[in-house]
């Protein structure tokens, strides 16, 4: 079966997240948003674990249902999605941060972790109870070593998954500049074999990934990590397997490209730290620039918070994925609210944008379906004409962003053409 899955979301029991982060609305955004399998977020959170328990029951194939049918939120758009919305199952899986030293310098890793079953979620919230203080947030912060973490779950819990989050970002991720690693190995040692697919995050996508031959074998997935429900599926995977956990990580350990079809990603430098700089001093550096600066901010004389981008220049060995002995297929998407923020000239959340977005998602059944499989000529039916428009520049590439850059996103422009816009042609094949 074809479905779309999001592996990484958060509830409203973690940090900095909206409370409509619950299980109903989730379910009737992620039917809007055409994903069909949806993270449950932050299973170690113990009230979210009872609501989930009260919410959802095994499905029989490793994920969770719906036990009856569903509460649709507070918004009139979604009310029409509520009894399909039955139809979203959830994969158990949450996000944890750990925090710990390793070889004279502080390490900040973020990991995400997949479970088959509900004793298994159970066995490791226990373990993890003694580790740290699960209550306190639905992303808990734990003071360990990520490698006894690996031992741990493949002693527990060995059908398990775990995936290092947004890899690249700054903070917290494996080769985050300011407290990761340059090797996955210097982070995993004996336990790397464990780990096969990694997270790229919404600042990279998979063509910066291939420049380094270090991950040629791993997985790449790309995921939401929605901290509000309009968000889920904004980066997500597009497999044609088995509907069931067993299916599921079937297709990423195999990376076979009949079963793990592709990835839908952001274009790279929409995220929040593609390129070096500082937020507060209006600098924004490309790598180069800021290596002609020896990564110091020309007007606060501190460091730049270096980026993606520079950290895979950092590391990469190869100078494009081309060399890459295969290369993952993925398509680049603006967010529909976007798109049609663009083409009436208003902001991305107000509400006028969203009536437009949804009398598209309306009309052709879900936003991935708008953004990718739907014909122009059928979208430019629809009032306004212009949104067909901005969809059509969008799957040919052509977009200009400024890039995103120090904790702030990056923008997308469809609709001025300049000298360095993109030409024409739609990427790879899959449009
Ligand atoms: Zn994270
Ligand atoms: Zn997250
Ligand atoms: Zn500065």
């Amino acid at each position: 079966m074809k479905f779309v899955a999001d592996l990484h979301v958060h509830s409203k029991f973690s940090r900095a997240t909206s409370k409509e982060m619950t299980f109903d609305a989730m379910a009737c955004w992620a039917r809007a948003k055409g994903v069909r399998l949806l993270a449950t977020g932050d299973f170690t959170h113990p009230e979210w674990l009872f609501l989930m328990k009260e919410k959802l029951e095994p499905a029989g194939n490793g994920f969770l249902r719906f036990k009856n049918g569903i509460q649709p939120p507070d918004n009139p758009h979604l009310k029409a999605f509520a009894p399909a919305a039955r139809d979203v199952s959830f994969v158990l899986s949450t996000e944890l941060s750990f925090i710990y030293s390793k070889m004279g310098k502080v390490r900040k890793v973020h990991l995400l972790l997949l479970a088959p079953d509900l004793e298994s979620v159970e066995k490791i919230d226990t373990k993890l109870a003694g580790v740290g203080n699960l209550r306190s947030d639905g992303r808990p912060i734990l003071g360990l070593d990520v490698k006894l973490f690996l031992k741990m779950i493949a002693d527990t819990c060995p059908r398990c998954t775990v995936i290092p989050s947004h890899i690249w970002t700054p903070w917290f991720s494996l080769f985050g500049a300011n407290s990761g690693f340059d090797a996955i190995e210097e982070c995993f040692e004996e336990m790397t074999p464990f780990i096969f697919a990694l997270e790229t995050g919404l600042s990279s996508d998979p063509p910066m990934n291939r420049r380094l031959s270090a991950l040629d074998r791993y997985a790449l997935v790309s995921n939401s990590d929605a901290h509000s429900p309009s968000k889920i599926g904004r980066e997500a995977n597009v497999f044609d397997t088995d509907f069931s956990y067993a299916g599921l990580i079937g297709a990423l350990r195999s990376k076979d490209p009949s079963k793990f079809l592709h990835t839908v990603e952001f274009f790279p430098e929409e995220g929040k730290y593609h390129y070096d700089g500082h937020r507060k001093c209006g600098i924004v550096f490309t790598p180069g620039e800021s290596l002609a600066h020896n990564d110091i901010c020309p007007k606060c004389g501190k460091r730049l918070t270096i980026g993606v981008m520079h950290r895979v220049e950092e590391l990469a060995d190869r100078s494009s994925d081309v060399e890459a002995p295969f290369r993952t297929p993925f398509l680049s998407l603006v967010p529909l609210n976007e798109i049609v923020a663009e083409a009436l000239g208003k902001s991305p959340e107000c509400q006028s944008v969203w009536d437009v977005a949804f009398r598209f998602i309306h009309e052709f059944g879900d936003e991935h379906k708008v953004l990718t499989e739907v014909p122009i000529a059928d979208l430019c039916r629809v009032a306004p004409e212009r949104v067909g428009e901005g969809v059509d520049r969008m799957r040919k590439g052509r977009v200009r962003i400024a890039p995103g850059h120090d904790g702030e996103y990056g923008s997308v422009r469809l609709f001025d053409d300049g000298p360095d816009a993109a030409e024409d042609g739609p990427q790879m094949s899959l449009f």
